[in-house]
């Protein structure tokens, strides 16, 4: 918890609460900005001269060397939690294998998870801390990962056991999920045992154990079907946890439809998604979290309907999905570019879509996603000349300092370079 005073500003743009509120993606823009931030939290925000002159005197200065000013990015989907990884299959997918091919021969998912097994929970710990590392100096402040390489009880406990000690290392506000992902092989030939024994045995533990919020599954072809994902879903519920999907990826596999009839918070992937299935997703309010890396790393999917879903009235997010298998990448800059090239988003979209959208999905929009007074001082700074330019520059944007809670936890030491 600090006090600065942000200063210097030369444009300051950021999405509001109470636009949200009115289902827009509009952005505030205040050129020659400041912030001033004491205990950690947001307590005056606007044109410099004004801020400068109302500020306690004495309060420590941070010269923002005329750069954009925005909220830290959140990254609402990421699974960080693995070690070494796939570069294989990556290449057998380029010699024509698909996913699915992969997944069925034993590799994909099933990798992970034998290498994840054989692993110490430190040396688990240890290959996964430089991911939130890269993740922050791509801006990103608050990042939820999920477990699901363990696959069986002793491997996902060490997984979300691996994020909570994670999560007391790094800067960043940390979401854990707990992701039913697949089938272990250990269970191959007894299906309905696994079934009962995630709903009466690992969920309950997950919310006893205060091991995550929330509990995501993988509803699709080769993971789990409608009525096996309605069934954990149900249980998430009964123990006051709260339900992400990973829905229709691959087909129409009545994922998004079951996200909407349980309640979900977020539906996420959605390549295929028809106008029914966006209605159902907009009527139950819940948030479509939009994964462009991923769609790019496989090759062989469409890009999401993100204009349709925001055309019927739903908000989007955008995620990295960072994983080994499907989106090797940290940066939820790049992701943007991707959202604005195949989904046809605008920069205001965009900034909505990796800020106060992507906080929605993590219930935590009332405390991060935006640069508005009584908000944590979570603030990114870009050498860039104008919003439109976070989304134009691809591949390598890095920003110039990331606050968190009104502290320096991110500097680029080579930021004096306009990009
Ligand atoms: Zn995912």
């Amino acid at each position: 918890m600090a006090d600065v005073l942000i200063h210097n500003i030369s444009l300051l743009a950021t999405p509001q609460s109470a636009d949200k509120a009115r289902q827009s993606n509009s952005v505030l823009r205040i050129p020659r900005a400041a912030i001033l931030i004491q205990d950690g939290c947001i307590t005056d925000i606007g044109h410099e001269a004004e801020i400068t002159a109302r500020s306690p005197a004495g309060i420590p200065r941070y010269n923002a060397n005329g750069y954009l000013a925005t909220p830290g990015l959140v990254d609402c989907h990421t699974h960080p939690i693995f070690v070494g990884n796939r570069a294989a299959e990556f290449h057998q997918r380029n010699a024509g294998k698909t996913y699915l091919e992969i997944a069925a021969a034993g590799g994909g998912i099933q990798t992970s998870a034998r290498k994840l097994r054989d692993a110490s929970p430190e040396q688990l710990i240890q290959e996964s801390l430089p991911r939130f590392h890269r993740s922050l100096t791509c801006g990103v402040t608050a990042i939820e990962g999920k477990s699901g390489y363990g696959l069986d009880w002793e491997g996902e406990r060490k997984s979300l056991l691996a994020l909570r000690e994670i999560g007391r290392q790094i800067p960043q506000h940390l979401f854990r999920t707990f992701l039913i992902h697949a089938l272990p092989s250990s269970y191959s030939d007894r299906r309905a045992d696994f079934v009962g024994d995630v709903i009466e045995n690992m969920i309950p533990a997950v919310a006893h154990d205060k091991l995550s919020e929330s509990v995501d599954v993988f509803c699709e072809t080769g993971a789990f079907t409608v009525d096996e994902s309605r069934r954990f879903l149900t249980a998430a519920k009964n123990n006051g946890l709260s339900c992400m999907v990973h829905a229709n990826q691959f087909g129409h596999s009545g994922g998004a439809f079951l996200a909407a009839e349980v309640g979900a918070r977020s539906a996420h992937h959605l390549e295929y998604l028809s106008d029914e299935e966006i209605r159902a997703l907009a009527a139950a309010g819940t948030v479509g979290v939009v994964l462009p890396a991923s769609v790019f790393f496989l090759g062989n999917l469409p890009y999401p309907p993100a204009r349709r879903m925001l055309e019927l009235g739903m908000d989007v997010a955008i995620a990295t999905d960072m994983n080994p298998g499907s989106a090797m990448t940290e940066s939820l800059p790049f992701c943007m570019t991707a959202a604005a090239i195949y989904c046809k988003m605008t920069p205001e979209e965009l900034l909505n879509s990796v800020t106060l959208n992507a906080a929605k999905v993590l219930d935590a929009d009332s405390q991060i996603g935006s640069l508005e007074t009584g908000k944590c001082g979570d603030v990114a700074l870009w050498n860039v000349p104008d919003l439109e330019s976070l989304s134009y520059h691809f591949g390598e944007l890095r920003a110039a300092a990331v606050f968190i809670a009104g502290r320096v936890v991110w500097k680029d030491n080579d930021a004096t370079a306009r990009y």
